[in-house]
């Protein structure tokens, strides 16, 4: 742990326990309760802190808190993941200022890594359905000074927000559970409920911009599902695969929860498909050789492929 993000993880720790003691609360809503005291200013740390010491913090306080009180759907994205999209996201968004959503932001973790990482550069717009996490992650936003506009709501009903640039997210895999919601998309089930994470690929491709891309977190088994021949039909009529990457299973507790990540692009006039999609294993993120070699393998794919 670097000691400046400790300093502050202590700071909100003792505030959190202490209100969460005080108020008979759980972890996490006394965690909001400290974050909002800090930002109306009635609580501060004893020393100025940068952003990613603030983002680390919080994300290991909403750890804490996860761990006593289990939220399986509610997985924050790990930091090594969080970066690793960063990373892609600037290889491919070549503008220098972009819109960036993020359908299921959970806690904010992986939205606010990449605005961190990429500094100055993203205007951001968050959905989440779940009140305490967008509250999380709205605290968080403005206390790493990011700019992004949040929805409370499902992310599969109509969204009044603008294309974007560019999605990031780190779908919630399952069924989804309004039918008739789900008819009214093309990726519907023929029988039976339909593939939340497969509904959500099709409105964040609804929502961004022609010629944006698209970076998500997938199931492993994405393409072998029984649902995947309509899955590829739709990518194929409307984007440009760009890579399948599968993740070390290191990165996940529970093997059967091991995911990959999916890039695209919207289709455009004037864009073309790469000469070949990049389908490439991640390594171990903690083995700086592997990952270089790796590195150099997606930037090689990017100059043939790309520019
Ligand atoms: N990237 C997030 C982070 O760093 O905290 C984690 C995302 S988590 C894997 C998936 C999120 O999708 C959960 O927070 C869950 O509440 C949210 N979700 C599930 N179904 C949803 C829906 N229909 N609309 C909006 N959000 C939804």
């Amino acid at each position: 742990m670097n000691s400046s993000m400790e300093q502050v993880f202590n700071f909100i720790d003792q505030h959190a326990t202490a209100y969460q003691k005080e108020k008979d609360l759980p972890y996490l809503e006394s965690l909001l309760e400290t974050t909002e005291s800090w930002l109306d200013g009635h609580i501060q740390p004893a020393a100025e802190v940068g952003k990613e010491d603030i983002r680390k913090a919080i994300q290991l306080a909403v750890l804490k808190g996860m761990k006593e009180h289990v939220q399986p759907h509610h997985q924050m994205t790990p930091d090594a993941l969080g970066l690793l999209v960063g990373y892609l996201v600037e290889l491919f968004v070549k503008q220098e200022k972009f819109t960036l959503m993020d359908p299921a932001l959970g806690t904010g973790n992986l939205m606010l890594t990449i605005m961190n990482y990429l500094d100055g550069r993203i205007t951001g717009t968050g959905v989440e359905i779940d009140d305490l996490l967008i509250r999380l992650a709205a605290s968080a936003a403005d206390l790493v000074e990011q700019p992004v506009t949040f929805y409370r709501q499902d992310a599969l009903q109509p969204l009044l927000i603008d294309p974007v640039d560019a999605v990031v997210s780190d779908l919630p895999v399952g069924y989804y559970p309004d039918e008739e919601i789900a008819a009214t998309f093309e990726l519907k089930a023929e029988e039976g409920m339909s593939y939340a994470h497969h509904l959500f690929i099709e409105q964040a491709m609804k929502h961004t911009v022609d010629g944006g891309y698209l970076f998500f977190v997938v199931p492993k088994a994405l393409f072998e599902s029984p649902q995947a021949g309509e899955l590829h039909a739709f990518l194929k009529k409307t984007a440009y695969i760009q890579s399948v990457m599968e993740l070390p299973d290191t990165l996940f507790k529970n093997s059967a929860h091991a995911k990959g990540i999916l890039v695209l692009q919207k289709k455009k006039e004037g864009v073309k498909a790469p000469k070949e999609v990049l389908l490439a294993r991640v390594p171990n993120m903690s083995n700086p050789t592997t990952m270089s070699k790796f590195f150099s393998q997606v930037s090689t794919w990017f100059k043939e492929n790309k520019q």
